[in-house]
């Protein structure tokens, strides 16, 4: 059997007492202040580099006692994820400028290289001495090279270490497959074991989901005032459902990942990007993150196993004939669950004749790449337009 040496993230959860985290949020205070400082330097064209934004830290650590009082590591690293953020903002499509963050909206998040902390006695000892309880579900594979300590909607507190760890390398595979995304069926691919089906656990907590947000709709405070201990209660209630079905699709994607990755090669996906718009069902929204976690899971897990993954632009792939390569005139609609071709007269599950639409896309130029590909030009039919 080979092994591959990977680097991956271990998270934990923490049991801060209340000194820690009160100096947790001190420290998330001061870090948020030097964030928002960096976005006013680059909104007022000061063109913060990284070297820039540490000579304003050390100049503000000189002259602000408060600062000071934090430790500089958390400090440096925020404005290092700052600069990260702001370069990938030029070269991502899509993705924008680093904004504030408001106190009221904004986790805290912390992270710490190793000058920063040290496990003593099964606890976390972060630098200032804070000292934090760690629940150890599992074992650390090696000796953690940084950390990011923070908190999520609920109020709970998490360590995410990154780590070495050495893996079996994933069996050796030569098949192919063409994944698709849906309402009715999560991931329909072209090989038949591998469908994903859409098992609603968003819909299954609907009705309590429902109830939190009507009473949230009726407690919700007047602008300007402070919110009710009542509606913060219903507030929680409704984001404790949210984490809880997005934890079951996390799970059900990562298995179903895994079994996809084991046996393919070449991993061809749809592109699909959800809106989460306003207007959206709260059907569409919860396929909607179903797919979400299936295809993070399925992009993260076939890179970090070489897998050649493609990721596929969605447009056409519905309307074309995976037998003939010709396209129909019109969208067909979404209830129309079968495709007929009207040139080679295929007929073939909606889904499915997508699925192999992306797979021969994928295939088709494929020469040449490594890591994560994404196809840029819509597809054309093979044949011209079906008459
Ligand atoms: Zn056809």
């Amino acid at each position: 059997m080979f092994f591959v040496e990977e680097t991956v993230r271990y998270r934990y959860r923490l049991r801060p007492g209340a000194t820690a985290v009160a100096a947790l949020m001190a420290e998330w205070g001061r870090c948020r202040w030097l964030w928002n400082e960096a976005v006013h330097q680059q909104r007022s064209g000061n063109k913060p580099t990284f070297a820039k934004l540490c000579k304003l830290l050390t100049d503000a650590r000189f002259s602000n006692a408060w600062l000071r009082e934090g430790s500089s590591t958390p400090q440096q690293q925020i404005l290092r994820t700052y600069g990260l953020a702001l370069t990938q903002s030029f070269r991502v499509k899509g993705r924008g400028r680093p904004s504030l963050k408001k106190r009221s909206k904004a986790l805290p998040t912390l992270d710490y290289t190793t000058r920063g902390f040290s496990i003593k006695d099964g606890r976390l000892r972060l630098a200032g001495d804070v000292l934090i309880p760690v629940v150890w579900s599992r074992d650390l594979p090696s000796e953690p090279s940084s950390v990011r300590v923070f908190q999520d909607s609920l109020g709970h507190w998490y360590a995410s270490f990154v780590v070495r760890r050495k893996q079996a390398a994933p069996p050796a595979a030569s098949a192919s497959i063409g994944v698709d995304w849906g309402v009715t069926a999560t991931a329909t691919t072209t090989d038949p074991g591998y469908d994903l089906p859409h098992y609603g656990y968003r819909r299954r907590c609907a009705a309590e989901l429902a109830k939190a947000q009507r009473k949230m709709a009726r407690r919700k405070p007047q602008r300007g005032h402070a919110s009710s201990k009542g509606y913060l209660r219903a507030k929680r209630q409704a984001a404790e459902l949210h984490k809880k079905a997005a934890r079951q699709n996390q799970h059900t994607a990562r298995l179903w990942a895994k079994r996809v990755v084991d046996s393919h090669a070449v991993i061809a996906v749809e592109d699909f990007k959800p809106t989460f718009l306003a207007r959206s069902t709260m059907a569409r929204n919860a396929a909607d993150a179903a797919i979400g976690a299936a295809k993070r899971e399925l992009i993260e897990r076939g890179t970090r196993a070489g897998r050649e993954v493609v990721l596929v632009p969605p447009a056409y792939t519905t309307m074309t004939c995976s037998g003939c390569g010709a396209r129909a005139k019109s969208r067909i609609k979404l209830r129309v669950r079968t495709f007929i071709c009207t040139s080679c007269g295929l007929a073939l599950g909606r889904d499915l004749n997508a699925a192999r639409v992306i797979l021969a896309m994928a295939e088709r130029d494929r020469a040449g790449a490594d890591g994560v590909r994404h196809l840029d030009a819509p597809p054309l039919g093979a044949c011209p337009d079906a008459a």
